[in-house]
């Protein structure tokens, strides 16, 4: 995958289906940019609606005989695809930083989170493995098995263009499905380099494809009738949009939406493991994960020293371009550009809105001096105190480098303050007390806790998802939760005529009975 210099025309970033690339017919282009520089590197294809059937006609296809190769042969082509990809994984990382602007070690980081799942999904043999119960009435056995969906749609965000695919598509093409990826149009190279890289490794045509594209190719994937499940990762509003209306049109649907991940710090923690610990969840990637740590509640009567410990810390980031390796003189930038221009300007207006309400502004992130382009959607780490809920940069999913800190006077006034939140992704208790500890892990109403660690996101053998309004849907991704969502359970009762006992037969109509 190449991205343009200064004179060159923007790359054109198109479809993948059966194997080949693919323009189609587009409803228009949209621009991509590299947040370091500003430039436009690349132009993605918006698909249309033909452009989706299209697609999906070819997914349908390749479900079918994909289903049914052997589970040797699957597993098989997974392996070689995580060979390839820990081998090339800093091609996908440059790629990611390129588009998304996270810095190197970020962006490889990511990908080593998502080739965990696909080890695990290697080991989808024992995974569906079916019970058999013999003898369950006299002479009748029963045995279940799981089975493919046949083709699933997977919508994801911007901000993990390699990772949040990556939590689905391993198990649902190794438990037999046909996947179309509908990547973000901000950052969508990966998923196309990502499908060439399934092509090597052997996966038939068609078994994997990327639709690009916008609402368009959003909703044709959620109305199709050839589409058997979503997955999708977004914020709120649309990932609400995304489960509704796929339920409606009798699809499975986990739709995972956005976060305001609370860190509560208690008065016997230990602090500087707490503050290094906040900034690196709360400006890691810019802020732009959606297991970072937004609201800081610091129970009194910590909370001075620990605001004074977070901003020295802060104080000290280097903010620049992801793409610009260490020299012997400068390390790797600590934080990148965020991802858009549009959305370095929303998040800039928050610090506005924060600062008129009368947060106090610790370290000021509108006052960045980054290393990159003049031109880059630059903002640096921005530290708020004495926050309250009623404020906008509480209340909204900022999504950015803007850590808030509220201050709380008691452990239950910290844990009211983290339920009443309509989001339930994930928090963090910083403590030294396994009482506490244990306690907070009892009275949280959220999917993912940390204890001592800030982004507690779970190893793939676990599930991946929020409570609240961060998971619409009853499953969360990866693990044996992702194992089930893209299968579908046979039950099959067997009764086999043995000469030597055989069954008396004879007409009864009354419902069967065991004996
Ligand atoms: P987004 O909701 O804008 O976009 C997500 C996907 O939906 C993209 O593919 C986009 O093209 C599509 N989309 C956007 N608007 C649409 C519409 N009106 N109709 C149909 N499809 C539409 O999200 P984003 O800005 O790309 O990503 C950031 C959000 O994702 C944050 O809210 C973050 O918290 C959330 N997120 C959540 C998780 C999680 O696990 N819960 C993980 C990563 C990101």
């Amino acid at each position: 995958m190449t991205t343009s210099t200064p004179d060159e025309v923007p790359v054109e970033i198109v479809h993948w289906v059966d194997g080949s690339p693919l323009t189609g017919s587009p409803t228009g282009w949209a621009d991509v940019t590299n947040p370091a520089t500003g430039r436009v590197t690349g132009r993605v294809a918006l698909a249309s609606e033909a452009d989706a059937a299209h697609v999906i006609a070819a997914a349908s296809r390749a479900a079918r005989t994909w289903g049914t190769t052997s589970l040797a042969r699957r597993t098989q082509v997974l392996f070689s695809f995580r060979e390839l990809l820990n081998a090339r994984k800093d091609e996908l990382a440059a790629i990611i930083t390129a588009e998304h602007g996270k810095v190197h070690s970020d962006a490889m980081g990511e990908i080593a989170r998502g080739l965990e799942v696909v080890e695990f999904a290697c080991g989808i043999s024992h995974l569906l493995k079916g019970g058999h119960s013999e003898e369950a009435s006299t002479g009748v056995d029963v045995h279940s098995k799981r089975v493919p969906l046949g083709v699933v749609g997977i919508i994801s965000p911007f901000n993990f263009p390699a990772m949040v695919p990556m939590w689905f598509f391993p198990i649902a093409i190794a438990a037999g499905n046909a996947v179309v990826l509908k990547p973000s149009e901000k950052d969508p190279s990966a998923a196309s380099w990502i499908a060439a890289l399934w092509q090597e490794a052997g996966l038939p045509d068609g078994v994997f494809n990327v639709l690009h594209g916008d609402k368009t190719a959003v909703d044709a994937l959620l109305t199709s009738p050839d589409v058997q499940a979503i997955s999708f990762v977004g914020s709120t509003p649309i990932a609400e949009y995304v489960y509704e209306t796929a339920s409606r049109h009798g699809k499975r649907v986990q739709a995972l939406g956005g976060a305001k991940n609370h860190m509560v710090v208690l008065p016997d923690a230990d602090l500087d493991l707490a503050a290094d610990s906040a900034v690196n969840a709360g400006y890691g990637s810019a802020g732009e994960r959606c297991m970072a740590i937004s609201v800081l509640v610091a129970v009194d009567p910590i909370g001075d020293e620990l605001v004074a410990r977070i901003a020295d810390r802060t104080r000290t980031l280097l903010i620049g371009d992801g793409g610009r390796e260490a020299t012997g003189e400068q390390k790797e930038a600590d934080m990148g550009p965020l991802v858009t221009r549009a959305h370095r300007d929303r998040v800039s207006s928050f610090i506005d809105s924060g600062e008129a309400a009368g947060a106090k502004v610790v370290v000021d992130g509108r006052d960045v001096a980054a290393r990159g382009g003049e031109e880059g959607f630059w903002l640096g780490p921005t530290l708020f105190d004495d926050v309250t809920p009623d404020m906008d940069v509480y209340r909204e999913e900022i999504f950015g480098p803007v850590l808030s800190v509220v201050r709380a006077r008691s452990y239950e006034d910290a844990v009211a303050l983290v339920n009443a939140n309509e989001y339930g992704n994930g928090t963090a208790v910083f403590t030294n007390d396994g009482g506490a500890a244990r306690r907070f892990e009892a009275d949280v109403t959220v999917g993912m806790i940390g204890v001592n660690v800030p982004v507690p996101v779970p190893v793939a053998y676990y599930s991946f998802g929020g409570w609240k309004r961060s998971l619409f849907g009853d499953t969360h991704a990866h693990g044996t939760e992702g194992v089930h969502f893209f299968t579908r359970g046979k039950v099959v009762t067997t009764r086999w005529i043995d000469p030597a006992n055989r069954p008396e037969g004879g007409l009864e109509l009354g419902f069967p009975r065991n004996d």
